[in-house]
């Protein structure tokens, strides 16, 4: 079994970006991909906030040229996922999906996080047909159309906001009389004269044809009646999963499953184990923080090494 400085888990802004760092720093990272190499970037169109493209760049050649970079110093990438690591003792050990397995003297965690969805039997067939968890992403796509949010967090009022910019008309759909978004954030959905809520009621099912989704119906939870509403969209806005699944109880995590750092540093609990982007931060959320935070994933590792020895 091989060992490395340097294993980095997951792509992404942070994983490349920390990868950029520790091969510049001649510590030959291996990045294992994951399976959405490039990560939520990759589902995007134009990112206009990413400073040093004055005209936009697409989410994937963002991604593509921070691999490349990342490449030409040295790094090496893995197409596979990790299914397991053994943190309890120095060298750690990682076991990919495709039966390999290294140790490695530290590790970077840039797992990302994935959007949560309801579990309607029908929904995962229907992205990209009228069911999205991204309105950055697909909001374009429904100027002067119908369509209707879930949630009640910042995540759905931000999502609401941005559909309001395209759609015709947006519904938040709330299981609960109010909402748990920050008050600034709630006022400026209320004072929208494009934006309606539906309080205590939840989707039941999503109706679609052959052009995509045409209705959702909705139940409200004090009567149980039941109701369709026309739509050509339904956007997910209940929340992000960190993909931690496979640490299995081997890190400290928060409540909802985020990585816990500390003091602003990308430190785990762990000497040597390093958290950066998404996996880490449910506030931020942005390609050119997780990039920051890798960039700082990596000069730990790198001091950690120095302290504590190489391979
Ligand atoms: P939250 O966990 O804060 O909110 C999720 C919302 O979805 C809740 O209202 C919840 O309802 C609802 N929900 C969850 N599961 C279901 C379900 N199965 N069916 C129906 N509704 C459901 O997640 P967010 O992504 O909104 O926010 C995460 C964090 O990121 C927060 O700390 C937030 O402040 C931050 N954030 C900040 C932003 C900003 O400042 N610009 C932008 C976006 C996020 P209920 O309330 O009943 O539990």
């Amino acid at each position: 079994m091989s060992t490395r400085d340097v294993i980095i888990i997951g792509s992404g802004p942070a994983g490349y970006t920390a990868a950029l760092y520790a091969s510049r720093a001649d510590l030959k990272p291996l990045v294992i991909l994951g399976h959405e190499p490039g990560g939520q970037l990759t589902t995007t169109t134009d990112v206009e906030n990413f400073p040093g493209f004055p005209e936009g760049i697409l989410g994937p050649d963002l991604m593509n040229n921070m691999k490349a970079q990342a490449q030409r110093f040295g790094t090496e990438y893995l197409t596979t996922q990790v299914t397991q690591i053994d943190l309890s003792k120095r060298p750690f050990k990682v076991t990919c999906e495709n039966g390999d397995e290294f140790l490695t003297q530290s590790v970077i965690i840039s797992t990302g996080a994935s959007a949560k969805y309801l579990g309607l039997p029908n929904e995962k067939q229907l992205i990209g047909k009228g069911v999205s968890a991204c309105a950055t992403c697909d909001g374009f796509f429904f100027r002067n159309q119908v369509v209707h949010i879930v949630g009640g967090g910042d995540t759905a009022m931000e999502e609401a906001m941005f559909l309001s910019k395209f759609a015709s008309k947006v519904t938040i759909v709330h299981r609960r009389d109010s909402f748990r978004a920050s008050k600034p954030m709630q006022q400026r959905v209320f004072d929208n004269p494009k934006i309606d809520i539906l309080w205590d009621h939840t989707v039941e099912e999503i109706i679609a044809d052959d052009t995509g989704v045409t209705a959702i119906k909705v139940k409200n939870v004090n009567t149980g009646d039941m109701a369709q509403r026309e739509t050509n969209g339904l956007f997910m806005g209940i929340g992000h999963s960190p993909n931690t699944k496979f640490l299995a109880g081997q890190l400290d995590l928060d409540g909802h499953g985020f990585i816990l750092t500390k003091d602003g540093h990308p430190d785990t609990n762990i000497p040597g184990v390093y958290a950066c982007g998404d996996v880490q931060d449910p506030y931020y959320r942005q390609a050119i923080s997780a990039a920051g935070s890798g960039c700082m994933a990596a000069i730990r590792a790198e001091r950690y090494l120095e302290e504590f020895g190489r391979v």
